[in-house]
């Protein structure tokens, strides 16, 4: 059992600050992310994409933002838990809530933030009959540790900057050659990510195949061949160990609509007048996943709610204590052991 003083279940960019809040406050976080990288939108959708309107930044990649947040946070030293959908909320008699992800991971905390955005990302899958079987058996539709991945013959499917950069990784890091296959023959990658690739198909390192697409998966136990099918109608039956259907991840608000919150037009309504708060007391809802009049989707807004929510949380927890504003200016960062 993780315990902690609030869980975080989203590691996008309001989730990362309110880490950063609380610290300055004194509270630990533990933060949960279905997908394993934080960052959410920013990481996933756009990492490469300028990003015009935070405060004092003029212009800043999204995936710079990331880095310099999940920095910001390090001296609080937030605990994580990657790659695991949190599933279910059950309040204890002590008022402490329990957090348990789809692989049984238990959190325990007096408060909750739940900063899941738009929900939680799942892979866009592709519709082949026996693949869920192969899933985590030769099928991955994310890569957590590319060393695993080394000695082995890889096939990459998709044509946007997920399947690209993985392909290009691979080709440029480990020996064996990379399959890399799409529907199409325009990439909706970015422009230099396609150059590199075709430089490493001249180079012998890709062997890319477009207009096609896998239309079946065997082997006994584990993925031992895929069949391709191109536009002509044309099959062929390739041999691998693994194959990564990188196709994007799309966002549903999944397990969060069952926690007896009151959802509103897909989104958690909070009490805007005050700390965000959720109709459970100690359930708070910040960044694009909460909804109250004028609600904007942007992210300097949910730095806002989430150090306003901070404010509430430390008196849940500190009932008898007095909330003193402190400029950091004038008490610095002082982290964690
Ligand atoms: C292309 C694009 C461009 C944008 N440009 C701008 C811009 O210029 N300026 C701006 O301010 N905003 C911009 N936005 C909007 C901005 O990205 C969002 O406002 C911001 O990402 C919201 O942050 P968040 O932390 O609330 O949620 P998200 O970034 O959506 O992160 C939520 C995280 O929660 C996780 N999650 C959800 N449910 C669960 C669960 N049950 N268990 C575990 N994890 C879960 C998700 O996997 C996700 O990682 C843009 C968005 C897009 C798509």
């Amino acid at each position: 059992m993780i315990k902690t003083d609030i869980i975080i279940i989203g590691a996008g960019p309001v989730g990362l600050f309110a880490v950063f809040e609380a610290g300055l406050m004194k509270l630990k976080c533990h933060v949960i992310d279905a997908i394993p990288i934080p960052g959410g939108q920013l990481s996933e959708i756009y990492p490469k994409k300028p990003i015009y309107d935070i405060p004092g930044f003029p212009s800043i990649l999204a995936g710079e933002l990331i880095d310099n947040l999940m920095k910001q946070a390090s001296p609080f030293k937030p605990g994580f838990t990657l790659g695991e959908r949190a599933e279910s909320i059950v309040r204890k008699k002590n008022g402490e809530f329990v957090v348990t992800t789809n692989k049984g991971t238990k959190h325990i905390a007096p408060i909750i933030f739940i900063a899941g955005g738009l929900g939680s990302f799942e892979p866009r899958k592709p519709k082949i009959d026996n693949i869920e079987f192969f899933e985590d058996k030769g099928v991955n539709y994310f890569v957590k540790e590319p060393a695993l991945f080394e000695e082995k013959k890889i096939f990459i499917s998709g044509g946007g900057d997920s399947a690209l950069d993985w392909a290009i990784y691979f080709a440029e890091n480990f020996k064996n050659n990379v399959g890399l296959i799409h529907r199409s023959n325009f990439f909706r990658a970015h422009n230099d990510s396609v150059l590199k690739m075709q430089n490493l198909c001249k180079k012998g390192k890709i062997s890319l195949y477009t207009n096609s697409e896998v239309i079946s998966l065997n082997g006994n136990n584990f993925l031992e061949s895929i069949v391709v099918k191109n536009s002509d109608g044309n099959t062929s039956k390739y041999f691998l160990d693994c194959w990564l259907p990188l196709f994007g991840l799309s966002p549903k608000l999944g397990p969060i609509s069952n926690w007896d919150l009151e959802i509103e037009k897909n989104a958690i309504k909070v009490d805007n007048t005050l700390d965000y708060q959720t109709n459970i007391e100690g359930i708070f809802a910040i960044g694009d996943v909460n909804t109250y009049p004028g609600k904007l989707k942007l992210i300097l807004c949910g730095f806002h709610e989430a150090t306003l929510a901070v404010q509430s949380a430390y008196k849940i927890i500190n009932p008898t204590k007095k909330v003193v504003l402190k400029y950091t200016t004038v008490q610095g960062i002082k982290g964690f052991d």
